[in-house]
């Protein structure tokens, strides 16, 4: 591990200009907010992250989860996992959350992990962690050694020529799904950016994975009401438990009169980024709660796909996913 300046944050302006006057002032170099350190501290002892500064923002006061005055939920950035999968105002009223969240890491990490840092998960392409390999996300313009390589793991939706690595996160997919909405204090202030303009897709430059600046420090995340809904997530891997997803579909759907009414619908495992389902809900609004409404909304989500190598199984296990996922979760509407 490379040597670097630990400080800590008093309050989150703090944070936020500390973040960005050290990028400015060491010409660009890496500055990281430290709040669980699951993925950080891993990847510096790797090598693949060598920040400058590392910041410790984890005494500021953004660990409390409470109502919205919309009727919806607020979650500190500081949150932690487990915290979060088990509070009252997520654990049965967003069950998709709640769910996505304990099918994620191990208790040991999921006491850790935060929710701002689980937004900011990295990959786990192998290449991605091996400092030895080319890696566009890595280095910029060195190569992708996963395209021709170990890509059974990697993404078959929002890929490119220069990067096809999965977004690892199970919680992702379900704030997707629920239409969450990434609240973040800048240098210029304070903004929201809904989750679906949050991440960006890979194209000519992967190493940029969100829409974050230097300084950007996320202070909380807020979920819409979901009234009526019933909710579910689904994670299909290699091993049942500490183990990430080959496929997962988060479905949050309600029904009245026989009819689908809303649909909300997301997948993992699949996708270079949380992959919120648009084509899918479209198949679903206003259809009959039956196998074959299914089978076209997962046609539908996967008609963009693009296999690798080694992971064109993952095309019909993520539509047998959904159309598995929306049958449990419609089956006592
Ligand atoms: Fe790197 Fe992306 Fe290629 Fe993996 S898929 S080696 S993260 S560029």
């Amino acid at each position: 591990m490379e040597l670097f300046q630990l400080s800590r944050a008093n309050d989150v302006r703090d944070a936020v200009i500390a973040g960005a006057a050290s990028q400015t002032a060491q010409q660009g170099a890496q500055v990281r907010f430290l709040a669980g350190g699951t993925t950080l501290l891993d990847l510096m002892k790797l090598d693949v992250e060598k920040p400058a500064r590392v910041i410790d923002i984890s005494h500021l006061p953004l660990d409390r989860v409470e109502t919205t005055d919309e009727g919806g939920v607020k979650i500190g950035a500081l949150v932690r996992n487990t915290d979060l999968a088990m509070h009252p105002l997520i654990h049965e009223p967003y069950a998709v959350l709640s769910q996505a969240l304990l099918a994620g890491a191990s208790v040991q990490l999921r006491n850790m992990a935060t929710t701002g840092g689980n937004l900011l998960q990295r990959t786990r392409c192998v290449y991605f962690r091996d400092t030895a390999m080319p890696c566009n996300k890595r280095e910029p313009g060195s190569g992708c050694a996963a395209m021709g390589g170990f890509n059974r793991m990697l993404a078959i939706l929002g890929t490119s020529d220069k990067c096809i690595a999965t977004n690892p996160s199970d919680m992702n997919v379900a704030l997707a799904a629920l239409g969450a909405t990434i609240h973040i204090q800048g240098t210029k202030g304070a903004r929201s950016v809904p989750i679906d303009d949050f991440y960006l897709l890979p194209g000519d430059t992967p190493e940029r994975e969100t829409v974050l600046e230097p300084g950007d420090l996320v202070t909380h995340v807020t979920l819409p009401p979901i009234p009526g809904s019933r909710s579910l997530y689904l994670k299909l891997r290699d091993r049942a438990s500490y183990e990430f997803a080959l496929a997962s579909a988060a479905v949050a759907v309600n029904v009245a009169d026989g009819r689908i009414t809303r649909a909300r619908v997301a997948l993992g495992g699949v996708g270079t980024k949380p992959w919120h389902a648009h084509e899918a809900e479209a198949e679903l609004a206003g259809a009959v709660p039956d196998e074959a409404s299914f089978a076209r909304a997962a046609d539908a989500a996967l008609a963009g796909a693009k296999p690798q190598s080694q992971n064109g199984f993952k095309v019909e296990l993520s539509r047998r996913c959904l159309i598995h996922a929306l049958i449990q979760v419609t089956q006592s509407v």
